[in-house]
């Protein structure tokens, strides 16, 4: 996949192509990476890319001729690619849409900065906004960084393991179970004894059940949102007769209201 990068501080991105799985990504070829400088598309002398905003207020804002160019010639370097602007005010990113872009040929990631582009830029040249959550950073650079470091990962033989990316959170709409590794015993904390039995149907039934307990206990909202197996619902409704049984029917039933 091609991902050019349009952003005022290129050299923020020199780093981040370099280590661990980026760096592998782009060596194998299975992602052409560059961050493209917007002050080069200033045509006047001092290369400026912001200007005062309209109606006055603090602040500027990323003037539209320079970025407009910058798009163009990045469409021009990449003409299949998926123009986004990375805003706090896109849709909001997150695994199902990083499984999405991970099939698109290439995408061009817009970083704003200041107070962020002149509104009329969107209208033509942008598909798509997209926020990597409800804050507010200084510019779209970590943003981007993050939307194609989650993509990346999700490019068929990127990872080592063959299943690494499809067991990770949300892959299957649960958080991911915890992983233990050597030492058997680290502080006084031993491994789950299922792990150390080899018993694969038993340690893929533990991580099973794991997993629903972390997303029960840490995101109950993706356990409402989701279709569940029979297997899960056998797991939960076993927690529901446990439960049931330590804290007594009547007890239950009276702080549910039903009585
Ligand atoms: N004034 C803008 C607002 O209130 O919506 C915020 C501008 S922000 C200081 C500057 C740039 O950072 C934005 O144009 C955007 O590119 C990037 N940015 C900030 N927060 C972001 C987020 N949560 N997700 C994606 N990009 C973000």
């Amino acid at each position: 996949m091609q991902m050019l990068v349009l952003t005022l501080f290129p050299d923020m991105f020199d780093a981040f192509w370099s280590h661990g799985i980026m760096r592998k990504a782009v060596e194998q070829g299975s992602i052409v990476a560059a961050a493209m400088n917007i002050r080069d598309f200033a045509l006047d002398r001092h290369h400026v890319t912001d200007d005062r905003p309209y109606g006055g207020g603090s602040g500027m804002v990323m003037k539209p001729e320079p970025l407009a160019a910058a798009i163009r010639a990045a469409r021009e370097r990449a003409p299949a690619a998926r123009t986004i602007l990375m805003s706090p005010q896109g849709r909001v990113f997150d695994q199902t849409i990083a499984r999405e872009m991970a099939s698109l040929p290439a995408m061009i990631l817009v970083c704003g900065r200041y107070e962020g582009v002149d509104e009329r830029l969107s209208r033509d040249l942008i598909s798509d906004e997209l926020s990597i959550g409800d804050y507010v950073l200084t510019g779209g650079e970590v943003a981007a960084m993050v939307v194609i470091d989650a993509v990346t990962r999700l490019i068929p033989g990127v990872l080592g393991g063959a299943d690494s990316a499809e067991r990770d959170s949300f892959s299957n709409g649960l958080l991911e179970h915890p992983h233990y590794t050597r030492p058997p015993v680290f502080e006084g904390a031993a491994v789950p004894d299922v792990l150390l039995t080899g018993h694969h149907r038993n340690i893929e039934r533990w991580r099973l059940e794991a997993s629903l307990m972390r997303t029960f206990v840490n995101r109950p909202d993706l356990l409402q949102e989701r279709k569940r197996t029979d297997e899960e619902t056998d797991i939960l409704r076993r927690w529901q007769a446990e439960l049931d049984q330590l804290l007594g029917e009547r007890l239950e039933k009276t702080t549910l209201g039903c009585e």
